[in-house]
């Protein structure tokens, strides 16, 4: 039994199609029905419906790192 990867604020992920600037990791700011990423490269910040993310992340680059000053 396999469960499904679970996201947390503070994550950095890679999704499938990168971003018009040319990034492709993506750091989550809210998680819940919807999710709301923050493009690591550029700073915009875009609104997802959770299938939608979740299908779109290819890998989780790194955990959520311990709140930094
Ligand atoms: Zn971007």
């Amino acid at each position: 039994m396999s469960l499904p990867v679970k996201y947390n604020v503070g994550d950095v992920v890679k999704t499938r199609k990168g971003h018009p600037c040319g990034g492709d990791t993506w750091e989550i700011m809210r998680t819940g029905v919807d999710f709301r990423i923050r493009c690591v490269t550029c700073g915009r910040v875009v609104m997802l419906p959770r299938p939608k993310f979740e299908k779109s992340v290819k890998s989780l680059v790194s955990p959520a790192t311990p709140a930094s000053p």
